[in-house]
């Protein structure tokens, strides 16, 4: 009951911050007229500019200080208004709602339930942002190629970026945990999309109708399941299983030319077997990935027990990195496979110098 009084009364101040934080641009609008008009009317400094200035001061003070005062506290899971009540499991350790967007983002450098989301999305993020710049200016192959490496590139990013989004901004308020869940699931559907497609180039490198085909369905079928990530039901807790079963059926249609590659590729090439093995280590990593989302182990063996670290949904984002990594070392042997060994000349430079 302490926390919750504390929480209430930091959530106040949060509001009122916010409101002083609006009217301080006005304020600033004001001072530099007023600079200006000191600057064309000689040094004028009327009594009522001065308390002005001495309230501005004074309330740049209270800022100051309570930026440095971590007001609100963790709380219990029974304690979460509906809206922000995903997983029962997990006890303690959960931020309260925190209606402003500053508190929000200065609460990824505290301790919660969120922390360890944030921060595997976050670093992910950033690592893919530092591969994509390292891979499309230092890779020799041609605009086309570096185009189709792009897609993944843009699906990772973007997938790891709006979930970190959500895991930071969550707890805003009931519209914004809507809109960044609703972004989350679509960037799930763009990473797949994503992984696909650059696949789908490079194993059908020659075979023209299947590539158009296969990129086809896998930019329909994501269009498809992001629509369907739009739709508010969709979000809510009732619909976990049948979010992770949709996506894991999104995923296993590539399946389709998955099988299709394998029943006409050469087994003996080690580039090919290869670039297979990543595959089928991708859609393993997934699928589990997905399956512990789903079940969510290990906090429902362990209530209470995982409130911080080690549960399902963070195990779920670090296999998500990992499968992203993954697919960008096949992809990029592959790439070299093809660069190397063009049987139907689009270009013929290779990417390694050894
Ligand atoms: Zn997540």
């Amino acid at each position: 009951m302490e926390k919750e009084a504390k929480n209430m009364e930091c959530l106040s101040k949060i509001s009122k911050s916010t409101g002083l934080a609006f009217k301080d641009e006005s304020k600033d609008n004001l001072r530099q007229r007023s600079t200006k008009q000191n600057e064309t009317n000689g040094d004028d400094i009327t009594p009522s500019d001065m308390m002005h200035e001495l309230y501005e001061r004074s309330e740049e003070f209270v800022h100051k200080v309570w930026d440095k005062v971590p007001c609100w506290s963790v709380v219990h899971h029974s304690m979460l208004p509906q809206w922000l009540q995903d997983n029962e499991y997990l006890h303690n350790w959960h931020r309260p709602h925190l209606p402003s967007f500053a508190e929000c983002f200065k609460s990824v450098f505290k301790l919660h339930s969120e922390t360890g989301n944030i921060w595997t999305h976050l670093v992910g993020c950033i690592a893919f942002i530092y591969v994509m710049i390292y891979f499309l200016s230092v890779s020799p192959i041609v605009f086309e190629e570096k185009f189709i490496f792009s897609t993944f590139f843009l699906g990772a990013i973007l997938c790891l970026g709006f979930s970190t989004l959500l895991h930071t901004l969550g707890c805003h308020s009931e519209s914004s945990c809507k809109l960044f869940g609703k972004l989350d699931y679509c960037g799930i559907s763009l990473l797949i999309t994503g992984s696909c497609v650059p696949w789908f180039y490079y194993v059908f490198y020659c075979d023209y109708i299947s590539k158009i085909v296969y990129i086809s369905m896998i930019v329909i079928l994501g269009t498809l399941t992001m629509v369907f990530s739009l739709y508010d039901k969709f979000g809510t807790s009732e619909y976990r299983t049948m979010r992770a079963l949709s996506f894991v059926i999104f995923g296993m249609s590539a399946a389709i030319p998955a099988v299709h590659y394998m029943s006409i590729m050469d087994w003996n090439d080690q580039v090919n077997t290869t670039a297979m093995q990543s595959v089928f280590l991708l859609a393993f990593l997934y699928v589990l990935g997905a399956g512990i989302y789903a079940a969510r182990i290990p906090e429902r063996l362990f209530p209470g027990k995982c409130d911080l670290w080690f549960q399902s949904h963070q195990i779920f984002h670090v296999l998500v990195v990992a499968g992203a990594f993954v697919t960008y070392y096949g992809l990029k042997e592959l790439a070299v496979h093809r660069n190397e060994y063009t049987e139907c000349g689009v270009v013929n430079i290779p990417l390694t110098s050894g």
